[in-house]
């Protein structure tokens, strides 16, 4: 089996954009840096790298007569609103858990953004007191048996769409689009930087390139930014997502070690929590290419590149291509961060 055997329901307008940050990387001095943008890659309430995720998943649950999506994440989850906007476009009914995965007093949080996105488009969110972990939840697990006790015929996504069997089959068909968009652009992508905390889009994104490396592509980097904080659980959930799907798609080998980079340095103490360096690469990337990123994934993400770059770790001659993931609706409980005073 390839990458191409697999059915893709679509959800998202086709491939995202790719484009230079060229005052970003005027300002970095150092290696060229692009963006690819899954934050504009749907129709469906702001889309993000779930939707991409869902296009192998949908074809599942259209398969098993489910009626209702049963999904999982924080207060203000960008998993849960994908769920939700795909729910509500496929005609089926949604019922999210809402964990208080971050410890976080604004007191908005857990009426605006993400979560009033969900609410909109019918689907029923529950608060739930428990805390952050990327695992399989036993809350999850009642939501799913409540929907069937009550007649209805769930369909379980855990979170992220990390955990499920075909959840990295999104972002390893991503590295064939990124093969094909360098074709068009004439430019070859050395070093992906990419967040991560669920693990199946990097997950997805190294066998993909791995797959293409085995048939004659060069090798490149694909380097994951922990976001987590619970760095060996997201390392050893990414490895294990990773080898899942390079078996799906036909890898036909072990991954290697040096093809699962995890690294840590820029999530801060906490899942949620922005820290110093995320205020200021939110601030650096909006001021200098009004491209907005958020406090909980991509600020992180992109405070790693920023530090890899001017330390030389990626070297000045490299090109690099920023995964911007989606993630910007979870700002709206964020405005204190903003505001002076604050760190
Ligand atoms: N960026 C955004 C905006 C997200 O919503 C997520 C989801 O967790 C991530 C990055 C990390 O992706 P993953 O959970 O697949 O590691």
């Amino acid at each position: 089996m390839s990458i191409h055997d697999f059915p893709r329901h679509p959800l998202t307008f086709g491939p995202s954009p790719v484009h230079r940050l060229a005052r970003l990387t005027e300002h970095f001095g150092g290696a060229q840096v692009w963006a690819k943008r899954e934050d504009v890659n749907s129709g469906l309430a702001f889309g993000g790298n779930k939707t991409r995720k869902l296009e192998y998943i949908v074809p599942d649950v259209l398969a098993s007569g489910a009626d209702t999506l049963v999904s999982i994440g924080g207060y203000q989850s960008n998993h849960t609103r994908q769920v939700a906007a795909v729910a509500a476009h496929l005609g089926l009914k949604c019922r999210l858990v809402q964990e208080k995965w971050v410890d976080w007093d604004d007191p908005v949080n857990d009426k605006v953004g993400n979560i009033l996105l969900s609410r909109i488009m019918g689907a029923d969110s529950r608060l739930d007191p428990h805390g952050f972990d990327i695992g399989i939840r036993t809350s999850w697990e009642d939501a799913l048996r409540e929907v069937e006790e009550s007649g209805g015929t769930p369909y379980g996504i855990p979170a992220g769409a990390s955990e499920h069997a075909l959840g990295g089959l999104g972002f390893a068909n991503w590295a064939y689009e990124v093969a094909e968009q360098e074709k068009d652009l004439g430019v070859f992508f050395d070093t992906i930087v990419v967040c991560t905390v669920t693990g199946s889009t990097h997950a997805g994104m190294i066998a993909g390139f791995a797959a293409l490396e085995d048939a004659g592509g060069r090798p490149r980097r694909v380097i994951g930014i922990d976001a987590s904080a619970t760095l060996d659980k997201t390392r050893e959930q990414v490895r294990r997502i990773a080898q899942h799907t390079a078996d799906l798609i036909g890898l036909g080998r072990a991954l290697r070690e040096d093809e699962v980079t995890v690294l840590e340095g820029w999530a801060g103490d906490l899942y949620g929590i922005p820290v110093q360096s995320t205020i200021d690469a939110i601030r650096l990337s909006g001021s200098l290419e009004g491209m907005i990123i958020d406090p909980v994934y991509e600020g992180k993400s992109m405070a790693g590149l920023i530090d890899l770059v001017a330390s030389g770790d990626i070297p000045r001659d490299s090109t690099v291509l920023y995964a911007h993931l989606g993630g910007q609706p979870a700002l709206n409980a964020y405005s204190a961060i903003f505001e002076e005073g604050w760190v």
